[in-house]
């Protein structure tokens, strides 16, 4: 029998989101065909996830080193060695790079192509001049790094995440350009390494969709740390002179109070935010017309599907919130709703999505914090359980931060956590877990937690709740009891 497709499903960018749609579809049999036309990865092994955390990890090593004394520890010297700390950063990409590859993914069955991808009608995918004819089509094309409208941008060299990887000296004097997780990761990083870091922001704290106390945890530290922080500053044009022996990088920014200064640079990290790559979409050669949304990300429904009925979309590229666990999360979504939406299709479950900043302290968060419960009229009780009270974190030297937890109002239904301190990235697992399953705080109040460890913090923040939401009406009773034994 001649088939009419030739394939089931083409999956088009192999990083997180195309990578395990194309790996679940391939689980169920499907004929699966997946297109990069750069690197198998994408951002988060190449530009992203694993180069940032690896290079925070060398800046960790020599912060601990920084704090030897503390420790009863003498060293007599440290030097950083940038090539060596970016030479690593690159092994451990070629470490994990296998996870990613096109030799791992044939043998699971799928068909790697590396090319540039086009869609040509709804069941038509142009690629290296190949024709490919299929059922349906995932569009994982991911996200770039937005380069910000300033007066001249074209007349400096600038790095973004996706190029700071190729840097071979440490920079004297960097200068970081916003203050979201990226800018906060790269310019403590740098700062920790050696560089002398500005960090400039527009708006008027760090980690803006953080409440306000997490912000200026974070900022307290970077400021201790010696980073120049400069909130509420905009940034008003680029300058560049050539002083006959060497190049001089300024800019020319304005605070709130509205004067204006001169900040010299050698290297500048634009880190204003990111952008959906779907300029490729919609090409000449293309008879569809694929929705996008004001922001310029492809515009789903619930189901991750797009105005065309068989095209169905993930990751970066559909916006909401850019993280590699995400992708994969709509990942499942996309290529099981596309393969078997005949029969029934999901909706891709976005209430319990955790994330973190790595930063020092870390920044750790699933389901919603203060100012996002306010601003949706939701009521909640609020519990703080400051870090600086647990054994291991005094233990450690790393007493600081808290772990914030929302209930509803008179329950002990959480509706959202923030951590911020040592390891709460992955002290902030059990809440994620709790969440999923709607396990209150009542009942990690009655696990057992390791002593010692940070994870005692969630059961800490559990009793502060439980001590605040005391039956008082039982307890006068079981006084009046323990009064009456004692007669
Ligand atoms: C510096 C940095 C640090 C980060 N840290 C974290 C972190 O710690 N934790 C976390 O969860 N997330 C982190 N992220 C975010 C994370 O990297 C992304 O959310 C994730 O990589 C998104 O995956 P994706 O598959 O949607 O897109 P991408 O990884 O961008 O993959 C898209 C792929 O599509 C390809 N492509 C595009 N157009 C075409 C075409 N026409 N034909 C063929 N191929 C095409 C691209 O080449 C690319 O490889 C970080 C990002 C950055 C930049």
């Amino acid at each position: 029998m001649t088939k009419k497709y030739d394939a089931n499903l083409v999956v088009i960018g192999a990083g997180a989101a195309g990578l395990v749609s194309s790996y679940i579809a391939s689980a169920v049999k499907a004929k699966v065909i997946l297109i990069e036309k750069h690197k198998m990865g994408g951002d988060c092994l190449n530009t992203g996830c694993v180069p940032s955390k690896a290079l925070i990890r060398s800046a960790t090593i020599k912060s601990y080193i920084d704090r030897a004394t503390l420790f009863g520890l003498t060293i007599t010297e440290c030097s950083v060695d940038f090539q060596s700390v970016m030479q690593r950063v690159h092994k451990i990409i070629q470490r994990i790079e296998p996870h990613d590859s096109i030799e791992r993914y044939t043998a699971l069955g799928v068909e790697c192509i590396n090319g540039e991808a086009k869609i040509v009608t709804a069941n038509c995918v142009q690629v290296n001049g190949r024709l490919i004819y299929t059922k349906n089509i995932i569009i994982a094309s991911g996200a770039r790094p937005m380069l910000p409208d300033i007066s001249g941008l074209n007349k400096i060299s600038y790095y973004t995440s996706d190029t700071i990887w190729s840097l071979k000296k440490l920079p004297k004097r960097l200068v970081v350009l916003g203050g979201g997780a990226i800018g906060c990761e790269l310019a403590q990083c740098f700062s920790r390494l050696g560089s002398d870091v500005t960090l400039i922001v527009r708006g008027e704290r760090i980690l803006i969709n953080e409440d306000t106390i997490v912000s200026s945890e974070v900022l307290q530290k970077f400021t201790d740390d010696g980073i120049d922080v400069r909130l509420s500053t905009e940034v008003l044009r680029f300058n560049s002179t050539d002083n006959s022996s060497e190049i001089q990088n300024s800019l020319v920014c304005k605070n709130t109070k509205g004067s204006t200064e001169d900040i010299f640079f050698d290297t500048i990290l634009l880190a204003v935010g990111r952008k959906a790559n779907t300029e490729w979409l919609n090409s000449d050669e293309s008879s569809l017309n694929i929705k996008l949304s004001s922001d310029g990300s492809i515009a789903v429904n619930q189901h991750l599907q797009t105005n065309i009925k068989n095209i169905f979309s993930c990751g970066d590229v559909v916006g909401a919130y850019q993280f590699t666990h995400v992708a994969s999360h709509q990942a499942w979504f996309a290529s099981v709703n596309s393969l078997f939406g005949l029969f029934k299709k999901f909706k891709v479950d976005y209430s319990v999505i955790p994330w973190a900043t790595f930063t020092d302290p870390e920044v750790a968060r699933v389901g919603i914090n203060e100012q996002e419960a306010k601003q949706n009229n939701i009521k909640y009780d609020l519990t703080q359980y400051d870090i600086d009270d647990l054994d291991r974190a005094i233990v450690d030297d790393e007493d600081h931060g808290f772990v914030r937890v929302l209930t509803k109002k008179g329950t002990d239904r959480i509706l959202g956590v923030t951590i911020v301190g040592y390891h709460a990235s992955e002290i902030i697992a059990e809440y994620v877990l709790a969440m999923k399953h709607k396990i209150g705080l009542n009942k990690i109040l009655s696990t057992i937690h390791i002593y010692p460890t940070y994870n005692e913090a969630n059961k800490y923040a559990a009793g502060v709740w439980k001590r605040a939401n005391t039956p008082q009406k039982l307890l006068s009773l079981v006084e009046m009891f323990h009064a009456w034994r004692r007669r």
